[in-house]
């Protein structure tokens, strides 16, 4: 084989599918036992680039600030400010002062903040944007590679032509290349060919003919499509935008991301207020000409324009957007990662959190504690991976050390557990602890060979692999068949010897089977006792199975091990039958211990009414263990098996469903069923899952979770949120903060709406009250709108959650935002404002004259509104505690903002050039006292009604 660590020129566009594998290898001069060395790598990354696909943009700048100004709120605002620029444009004609000192200022000022508010969207956008592009990387793949003759887990971006890299069913293909190795290999190819079937994958020595079309090159795997089942290894041929994907990057349109529920119904909302306002404007104008004819126009134009101004939230957008952006940070620290932004806030709706066992729920750290030979029952000892651990033998009521020889039974369940496995067990130095790559279940089992002496290192290039049953969830075994080494050759001295006494005429191959002792043995015929194979009989069967459940019942994960010698490597349709009439063996039973602090997430989440339910495809008696430990399955609640649900109508399903808690023995595709099951009786289900199986499952789900740890791609790229913890806990954690983000959106909806419905009235009631102006401007109005609504706005998204928030029922997400009293809460409280402030307005109207400015009731109509705002937002923090029971440190943003308005507020009180600018009179101490009194009022108001409430519950 050339050497890996030549460097290679450019690839150009080559046909690799025509190649034989070797000249393939050759071009790319790598090896593909030891794949290319690191420098090589460097080196190549320098000529290619990262294996990115570049093109496929997103919304370019442009299209985010104009976007912008679709919105139908700001095209309002341009047409108060066009209006409102004729009417100027009118009085100048007529040589009239206009009423502020100089013209089109509310123009001028409205375009201004027109602008501003859609360059404040336009980078909160691209913000939130980048956030999600970031998002996006950290959930983006990742591949098996061998470098340096190492197996290590890279980023897909690192990959370079040359690589050799490893697929299993679920890998996303990131890269195009030519296949080395294939086993049982199907591959989806839908993304690039548009045919959803899977196809064969296979190896080819001698290449295919020049013309063959895309969808037929066998021997190629591409990037953008999925390994459905099986294995293969690979070598990339091209990277980033040399793919087949790259070629057709630009044709690909990434979709925009799509709206929250929330950011729709926000939508929705704008447009009932901006024809609201306008319906409004049409009637003050005519009610008011109809009462003082046309004279008055131009003072009820200027009143319907500040009312058109007063009704719409402009500063609401910016902060759901910003408030569901923090949602996900604060959800990533959680180690949730969100990959749609609706998730973060219906995640708090859910209200059944249906969950794997196996990771999930327990730690995924398995130890073989038992096991278990028609002759011996061995006890066996030791912690985590390490391998050492006494071997203890339990058989005939006593106990005694031991340390072998081993019997041949046990020797081949040894050598059974380090062929039929794909997993490597090695010594990390640097860390000083051994370390399993792959499966934890076959790590465990490579440990157990090697307490008992044997060493995958020196049996595995032995025994070469010729063939292999992969394990999928829906078969619960793995085999493998393996051409026997010959005498003299074995590193196990007296193997001819051991499958002599076994009565397994010595062929040249073996094949070893492992997985669910209850699904194996029905493919056993004989069974070895001491020292030979005898039948399989009925007693053998019923004992098996009866050891079975009692170590399952233990919540012990039990597998069952059984071979057999072959003459001859089957050919593919005799693949199944070579897998009949097999050895039985024994079985081990593995300890996975629960994850400690999955206990009190469960117990937080029924406190909160989520109902925690375990899937798992291992055996009944081990999920009820574990789900009792854990609190998840309670008296009364009953479990069901994949077997028996297989037998039932969906209907029936239905009508049980609530009643379980457990799901043993499931394959993926009785996941579909169970969530539709719930779904069907209106709940609202998370779902995790990591197979690519699992897939369907996910995308039904309400909420799809990913494990970030085992997961494969497809499942990740199927899901709402990925766990990067791959623990239960983490699902309650995101709950948590999913119900905090939809709270705090409540919250800041009802501060905002609230002072929008009592502007409106106030700014209504002046001409009915006979006043002879508009108490506000629309440009103070924008003022109170974004600045001092919207700063307290912001600060009250970061309200950290109130300490009763997991310990009440969860918000139906079909319930429209405005139940459970919130647009009761809205109207009641503008209309409190409302009542606060005309008082105030008749009385300062009245007693103006007094302190010499004639229009300082304007102004101290305008200090009023802002300023009860900020009793209001500190108010509205909880629904149910005062503020005198709530820590004020939890929120510091909330007093950094309502601080900093008050002083702005004064300052366009106090300082000239504001002052002018906004149009607003200087108040004397008593003027601004007053003003501060009735603001008082609204913040007492709100405290009010929570200490009634407490009275009236
Ligand atoms: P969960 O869905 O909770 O993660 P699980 O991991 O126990 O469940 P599977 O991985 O589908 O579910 O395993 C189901 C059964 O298949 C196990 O109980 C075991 O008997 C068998 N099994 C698991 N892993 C292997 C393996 N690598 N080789 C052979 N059999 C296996």
């Amino acid at each position: 084989m050339s050497d890996p660590d030549v460097s290679v020129s450019p690839v150009k566009a080559e046909a690799w599918y025509s190649y034989g594998i070797d000249k393939t290898l050759h071009r790319l001069t790598t090896a593909p036992h030891r794949g290319l060395a690191e420098k090589t790598v460097m080196e190549r990354r320098r000529t290619y680039g990262l294996n990115e696909i570049t093109t496929i943009a997103g919304r370019n700048n442009w299209q985010i600030l104009l976007d912008q100004f679709t919105n139908v709120m700001l095209l309002m605002l341009i047409g108060v400010a066009i209006i409102s620029g004729a009417l100027d444009l009118i009085s100048l004609r007529l040589g009239e002062e206009t009423m502020e000192g100089f013209p089109f200022k509310d123009t001028i000022a409205i375009f201004a903040i027109v602008i501003l508010n859609g360059l404040l969207g336009y980078f909160q956008e691209s913000r939130a944007e980048k956030a999600l592009a970031a998002l996006k990387k950290m959930a983006s793949p990742k591949v098996q590679v061998l470098r340096d003759g190492d197996r290590q887990e890279i980023k897909a971006a690192s990959l370079v032509p040359g690589d050799i890299i490893l697929l299993e069913a679920g890998s996303q293909l990131c890269a195009d290349g030519q296949l080395i190795e294939a086993a049982n290999l199907l591959i989806r190819e839908s993304a690039l060919t548009g045919e959803a079937q899977p196809v064969e994958k296979n190896a080819s020595n001698t290449g295919l003919p020049l013309d063959t079309p895309l969808g037929d090159r066998q021997n190629m795997v591409f990037s953008g499509t999925e390994v459905v089942q099986g294995r293969g290894k690979v070598v990339i041929t091209n990277t980033g935008m040399a793919t087949e994907l790259g070629k057709i990057a630009e044709m690909l349109q990434r979709v925009a991301p799509e709206p929250t529920p929330l950011q729709k119904r926000m939508e929705n909302l704008a447009g009932v207020l901006v024809s609201g306002s306008l319906l409004l404007v049409t009637l003050v104008i005519i009610l008011g000409v109809w009462q003082s004819g046309w004279g008055e126009l131009r003072q009820l134009v200027e009143t319907s324009l500040s009312m058109a101004v007063a009704v719409v939230p402009e500063g609401l957008p910016a902060v759901i957007t910003v408030t569901l952006a923090l949602g996900t940070q604060r959800m990533i620290k959680r180690h949730a990662l969100i990959r749609k932004l609706p998730a973060v806030e219906t995640l708090g709706s859910v209200n059944v959190i249906c969950s794997d066992k196996t990771g999930t729920l327990t730690q995924n750290k398995m130890v073989v504690r038992e096991v278990l030979t028609h002759g011996d029952r061995l006890s066996i000892g030791g912690e985590g991976y390490q391998p050492q651990g006494n071997i203890i033998h339990l058989s005939d009521g006593e106990q005694r050390a031991t340390s072998g020889p081993w019997p041949p039974a046990l020797q081949l369940l040894c050598l059974n557990a380090i062929l039929c496995n794909d997993s490597e067990l090695n010594y990390n130095p640097g860390e000083m602890e051994w370390q399993v790559i792959g499966d934890p279940t076959e790590g465990a089992l490579l440990v157990l060979a090697k307490k008992f002496g044997f060493d995958q290192a020196q049996l595995r290039p032995s025994f070469m692999r010729r063939g292999e049953f992969p394990f999928s969830s829906e078969r619960k075994r793995m085999g493998v068949i393996v051409e026997v080494p010959a005498e003299g050759e074995s590193p196990l001295a007296n193997l001819l010897g051991i499958l002599e006494n076994l009565a397994l005429t010595p062929g040249p191959y073996l094949i070893f089977s492992k997985g669910s002792p209850e699904l194996l043995l029905p493919h056993c015929g004989q069974i070895h006792t001491a020292d030979h194979c005898v039948p399989l009989n009925f007693q053998h069967q019923e004992q098996i199975l009866s050891d079975n459940n009692l170590m399952a019942s233990r919540g012990l994960r039990v597998l069952g091990f059984a071979c057999k010698s072959l003459a001859q490597i089957p050919s593919t349709p005799d693949l199944i039958a070579a897998e009949d009439n097999l050895v039985w063996l024994g079985m081990v039973g593995m300890l996975d211990a629960p994850r400690p602090e999955v206990r009190l997430a469960v117990e937080k989440s029924l406190a909160a009414g989520i109902r925690t339910v375990m899937i798992t495809g291992d055996h009944p008696l081990t999920a009820l263990a574990i789900a009792k430990d854990l609190g998840i399955n309670q008296a009364g609640d009953r479990f069901l098996t994949g077997q028996t649900l297989e037998q039932l109508q969906q209907s029936d399903l239905e009508a049980q469903v609530e009643e379980v808690s457990v799901f043993a023995r499931v394959s993926p595709e009785h996941k579909l069923r169970i969530v539709k099951a719930f779904q069907a009786r209106n709940r609202f289900v998370a779902m995790t899952g990591d197979g690519v199986n699992d897939a369907p499952a996910l995308k039904q789900a309400d909420i799809g979770i990913a494990m970030g740890i085992t997961g494969t791609d497809v499942s990740k790229e199927a899901s709402d949120m990925v766990l990067l913890d791959d623990n239960f806990a983490t699902i309650v954690a995101a709950a948590e903060e999913g119900r905090v983000v939809y709270n705090n959106i409540r919250n800041f909806i009802k501060y905002i709406l609230g002072s929008n419905v009592g502007e409106v009235i106030t700014i209504a009631s002046a001409p009915l009250l006979g006043l002879s102006a508009v108490p506000l401007t629309p440009l103070q109005i924008l003022w109170m709108n974004l600045v001092t609504d919207g700063l307290p706005a912001l600060a009250l998204a970061m309200e950290p959650g109130e300490p009763n928030i997991m310990k009440r029922r969860p918000f139906s997400p079909q319930e429209s935002i405005f139940s459970r009293g919130l647009g009761a809460y809205i109207i009641r409280i503008g209309l409190v404002f409302a009542v606060v402030t005309i008082t105030l307005m008749v009385w300062a109207y009245h007693s103006a004259d007094l302190a010499g400015a004639p229009d300082s009731w304007k102004t101290m109509v305008f200090t009023t509104l802002c300023i009860a705002q900020m009793g209001h937002a500190i108010a509205v923090r909880s629904n149910h505690r005062l503020t005198i029971e709530m820590n004020p440190l939890t929120n510091p943003y909330l007093w950094g903002a309502v601080i900093v308005t008050t002083i702005l507020q004064l300052c366009l009180v106090y300082f000239e050039p504001l002052r002018n600018f906004f149009g607003t009179d200087w108040l004397s101490p008593q003027q601004l006292l007053v003003c501060f009194g009735f603001s008082s009022l609204m913040f007492v108001w709100v405290e009010l009604e929570k200490l009634l409430a407490r009275f009236i519950k």
